[in-house]
């Protein structure tokens, strides 16, 4: 029996949510219905950087007055993860770090099942954490929620109407119909899960975002997950370590302490951490230190860059507007195929495209990637000159589908050859700058209007050129068999003389496969 360790002391704590689903399904919609439906205090310390997660208070009294009594008792909270996209979620996760609880699957009603929503039913079945969905876009004339039910049934998510296990209901994110809905739903599950955590720990959690502000220096979002995390604590994660210096709510107001699943801004860090990585709280700066030394030679190798053999390099120069984009950027980038051409990151960075950036771009032969960012004015008139292309960003999709072309761009196409025949040359009709007119006797195979020719005058390869025309008795042909005599139009630098043997030839040009 362990009587030295702290006794634990287990508390109820609010369920952390995660929002997966395909593109323009209403992600991010839904995301602010729930924000406009249960942050009470509207009150802001200034805050206007994305901060990544929120948190909602649900009191049966504000809800009275929109409608019935749902008997929830008293206020309860639930905590958002609010990133640009799963692809930032499954940043996270490839950490190894647990964050949400629970994943609403925001599944559009007139779209249904796609891709990306497939993705996300994955990504939630990997994390091991429930799932509801929510069948939003509701309020457009074309909703089919009925059919999308049975689409996702096909994907083995089914939902509770069609006998499964699975909640689900019809969300507006437009009109805000459905959301109380979903709110209840996601505090019933949380019931019946009953999510508990340890206040006796040492506070713990994950970094949600992070990024370097001019004037308070790495400025973080932590998810809390067990512990209570107080100003002035020493905490450290797998990169960086530092001293609690100021802590405020997700709004930015300043408050003295933490409790578990609420997300917090912290500044203090020594460095920006990565987001993702796990931190804790030490009981001094040597214990933090030394845990970070440990964990110092696995980071250096997990940031390497990729090694480049003797494939095609992609550099890249990413520069995105918070940490947590150029995370999930870089996860993606990791999941591109890459036995043919290598993606290459030669800078990642938080921050408008500048100078500089321009200037890596030219001497790497890189491409520039901004996400959420701008261009300063002076690298923009740089990028002009040098002709350095930008591509810019909102959506990680789109980006992820670029990066594709561009890699596809690196690949040459492969040129196929295929022999058709040969031809007797009998007579030159007709000579002109780069043109002739040219009879003769196909000895072998046949010919194609539109193939190309080389020129053999005996065993000597003389040139080549193209076919523009084939006929037989003066008639235009698209083919011309063994035996038969046509005459070509021929164009083509090199010279046919009557005597030459032109062997013709196919060519085509195979786009590779990345
Ligand atoms: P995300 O890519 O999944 O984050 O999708 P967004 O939240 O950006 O939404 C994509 C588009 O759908 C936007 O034009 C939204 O205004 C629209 N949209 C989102 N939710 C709804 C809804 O419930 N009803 C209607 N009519 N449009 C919606």
């Amino acid at each position: 029996m362990i009587t030295e360790e702290k006794k634990q002391k287990l508390i109820s704590r609010p369920p952390v949510v995660v929002v997966l689903g395909h593109i323009d399904h209403g992600k991010t919609s839904l995301l602010m219905a729930i924000k406009d439906f249960g942050v009470l205090s509207k009150e802001s310390g200034g805050i206007t950087q994305h901060v990544g997660a929120y948190q909602i208070i649900i009191s049966p009294k504000g809800r009275e007055k929109d409608g019935p009594s749902t008997g929830l008792g008293q206020a309860k909270k639930i905590t958002f993860i609010d990133t640009p996209g799963h692809e930032a979620f499954s940043a996270i996760r490839a950490r190894g770090a647990k964050v949400a609880d629970i994943a609403i699957l925001v599944v559009d009603s007139c779209e249904g099942v796609k891709p990306q929503t497939k993705e996300a039913i994955s990504h939630a079945k990997l994390a091991g954490i429930p799932i509801i969905v929510a069948l939003n876009k509701i309020d457009k004339p074309e909703a089919n929620p009925e059919k999308i039910k049975r689409e996702l049934s096909q994907e083995n998510i089914l939902v509770e109407s069609l006998g499964g296990k699975v909640p689900s209901c019809e969300t507006s994110a437009k009109t805000g119909s459905g959301i109380e809905e979903l709110l209840e739903l996601i505090l019933l599950l949380a019931e019946m899960e009953d999510f508990k955590a340890d206040i006796q720990k040492n506070a713990q959690g994950v970094v949600i975002e992070s990024y370097l502000d001019s004037r308070r220096g790495p400025t973080t979002t932590l998810l809390l997950r067990e512990g209570i995390l107080s100003r002035g604590d020493i905490v450290g994660t797998s990169s960086t370590l530092g001293k609690v210096k100021g802590l405020e709510d997700f709004q930015g107001k300043m408050i003295k302490e933490a409790f578990p699943s609420d997300p917090v801004i912290v500044i203090g860090f020594e460095n920006v951490p990565l987001v993702g990585e796990k931190f804790k709280v030490f009981e001094s700066l040597e214990n933090a230190q030394e845990y970070l030394k440990s964990k110092e030679k696995k980071t250096k190798f997990e940031r390497e860059v990729i090694e480049i053999s003797d494939k095609k390099v992609l550099n890249l120069i990413l520069k995105t507007d918070v940490l947590g984009s150029l995370e999930a950027i870089r996860s993606i980038l990791k999941n591109l195929p890459q036995e043919k051409v290598i993606l290459r990151v030669i800078k990642g960075e938080i921050g408008n495209v500048s100078e500089s950036d321009i200037k890596l771009a030219k001497d790497a032969k890189g491409a520039i990637i901004a996400f959420r960012v701008e261009t300063n004015k002076i690298a923009e008139l740089l990028a002009q000159k040098e002709k350095i292309k930008i591509f810019n960003f909102q959506i990680i999709y789109e980006l992820s589908q670029k990066i594709r072309e561009l890699m596809q761009k690196c690949l040459k196409p492969e040129r196929i050859r295929t022999d058709l025949g040969k031809m007797e040359t009998l007579v030159i009709f007709r000579t002109e700058k780069n043109r002739q007119i040219v009879g003769g006797k196909v000895i072998e195979g046949r010919i194609e209007k539109g193939t190309f020719l080389e020129i053999f005058r005996g065993e000597e390869k003389i040139g080549k050129g193209k076919i523009i025309n084939l006929q037989i008795d003066k008639k235009n042909v698209e083919l011309a068999k063994k035996g038969s005599e046509c005459g070509i139009l021929y164009q083509g630098e090199d010279r046919i003389q009557e005597g030459d043997i032109l062997l013709i030839y196919r060519e085509e040009f195979r786009k590779e496969e990345l």
